[in-house]
């Protein structure tokens, strides 16, 4: 039943100024999705998503490796870095062309070919360079064929890019082949709206409650957990019912299961978040309502506004707080997580199982929200209404005229409108429109998209 693909994960990795950030932004250009910077949470390690062809990778830049580091943040880097490297499906080994080879690289290197993890070597800042003799040597560093690419300029990126994904591709498709998965039931389009079963992702920081509330969950119920193949790394997905409804639990937590209990065993990883995230129809963030908001949640809230998912927050640990420390966390949230404002916030004891059927029923309707289908006429209504209520601001000698609406997607929902000058409409225009869809069809608990096509 595995129908849910984690995408995969590319890693740069190289010592500093080979130029790994340039790659990063050129693999990354002009995506719409999701690129974000978790800076605090890991130092400056970037996290945006590339594309070859039809598939989506998330490309993860390491930022400085070193290697020989012994204290402090050093160390703390070198561990971060071999953490991606362990949770990528491929890495991206980047070298100047320039510079030639140094003991960092050799390094480096060293540790590549011991972890056992594919590896393309890339020599960059070859834009120019005719002697094939400078790209040679870099055989000297064991990990096969040198791809001379030029990161600044974008000479051999695609073709880095192809390879990087195409060995993956063909992994995945004959593992697909191997278990009884249906293929095309694997590629059942984003977020899989057809299907009644909800995708549900629990994310928060280390100690919030998500593998207590996840125990919550489906201790009544009958449990079935799934290793999921398509990465290297097993990602557990946990199913269970309540009334009529069917979830499927998207592990962000580095689950395990120890008998019947779901224990959370590894450190918090941000690419395995992203990942679940992206995954799910719905996310619940969960924030420790004891600790306030902190940076990271912000970050977590970030990730899940830019993939569009839905989303509903709980403040857990509930039981835990007093009058005084409840007003604080509201405020707090108030404050940091305005952003936030489409989502419900509910209050819950993961642990003592109180409010946990409230979240789910926010969750239901997030899900029925975003999957919400909104006919073209009644759109069009809602626009031509709200246009009367408040016309959209002239610029210069042009008056926006909107025509029509209709919807174009799902998941987070999109309204396309069409009609004449709407390139000159405003962000506080589209945000009042925003506004009108909302409560015309009470879409609760998903992010809207709201655009505008001229046609002329
Ligand atoms: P990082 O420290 O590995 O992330 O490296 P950066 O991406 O910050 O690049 C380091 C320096 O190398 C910068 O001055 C870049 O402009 C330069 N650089 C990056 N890619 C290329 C390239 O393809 N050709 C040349 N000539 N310079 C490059
Ligand atoms: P995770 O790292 O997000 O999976 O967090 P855990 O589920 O392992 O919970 C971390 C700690 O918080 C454990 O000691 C739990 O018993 C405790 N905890 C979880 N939910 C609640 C709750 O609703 N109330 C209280 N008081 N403690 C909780």
């Amino acid at each position: 039943m595995a129908d849910t693909r984690f995408k995969p994960v590319v890693a740069l990795v190289g010592r500093t100024n080979v130029g790994k950030s340039t790659l990063f932004n050129r693999l990354t250009r002009s995506r719409a999705a999701l690129v974000a910077n978790i800076s605090g949470l890991t130092r400056d390690r970037h996290y945006g998503e590339g594309r070859v062809g039809e598939h989506p990778y998330i490309v993860v830049d390491t930022g400085g490796f070193e290697p020989v580091a012994t204290r402090g943040i050093l160390v703390e880097m070198a561990r971060q870095t071999a953490q991606a490297i362990a949770e990528s499906d491929v890495v991206i080994f980047l070298v100047d062309g320039r510079e030639g080879i140094n003991a960092h690289d050799h390094e480096i290197a060293r540790l590549l070919r011991k972890s056992g993890q594919r590896v393309l070597l890339a020599v960059n800042k070859t834009e120019g360079m005719r002697n094939h003799a400078d790209l040679a040597q870099f055989h000297e560093l064991g990990l096969g064929e040198p791809h001379p690419i030029s990161a600044a300029h974008g000479d051999g990126v695609a073709t880095l890019a192809e390879e990087a994904l195409a060995a993956l591709l063909a992994d995945r498709a004959a593992q697909a082949s191997e278990s009884s998965v249906d293929p095309d039931a694997a590629d059942a389009g984003e977020g899989g709206a057809h299907d009644h079963r909800i995708k549900l992702a629990i994310a928060g920081r280390p100690n919030v409650g998500k593998s207590t509330l996840i125990n919550t969950l489906v201790g009544e119920d009958r449990v079935i957990a799934y290793d999921l193949p398509g990465t290297t790394r097993d990602a557990i997905e946990i199913e269970f019912e309540r009334g009529d409804r069917r979830y499927t639990l998207i592990d962000t937590a580095g689950l395990r299961r120890r008998g019947k209990v779901f224990e959370t065993v590894e450190k918090f990883s941000v690419i395995k978040t992203l990942q679940a995230i992206e995954a799910a129809n719905v996310v619940l963030l969960l924030i420790d309502a004891q600790e306030g908001i902190s940076d990271q949640d912000a970050h977590i809230a970030g990730f899940i506004t830019e993939t569009g998912r839905a989303l509903v927050v709980g403040l857990n640990k509930w039981d835990a707080v007093n009058q005084e420390q409840r007003e604080w966390v509201q405020r707090e949230y108030d404050r940091k997580l305005r952003f936030l404002s489409f989502a419900r916030v509910l209050n819950l004891s993961a642990l003592k199982g109180q409010g946990v059927g409230p979240v789910l029923k926010a969750v239901d309707a997030a899900h029925a929200a975003a999957f919400a289908k909104l006919s073209t006429p009644k759109l069009t209504r809602t626009l031509m209404a709200a246009v009367e209520q408040q016309q959209p601001p002239r610029k210069g000698i042009f008056r926006p005229k909107m025509r029509y609406a209709h919807q174009g997607g799902q998941n987070p929902p999109r309204i396309i409108i069409h009609g004449n000058a709407l390139d000159a409409v405003p962000d506080s225009y589209r945000r009042y429109l925003e506004g009108q869809f909302r409560d015309a069809f009470k879409l609760a608990g998903t992010p809207l998209s709201v655009e505008f096509k001229s046609s002329h």
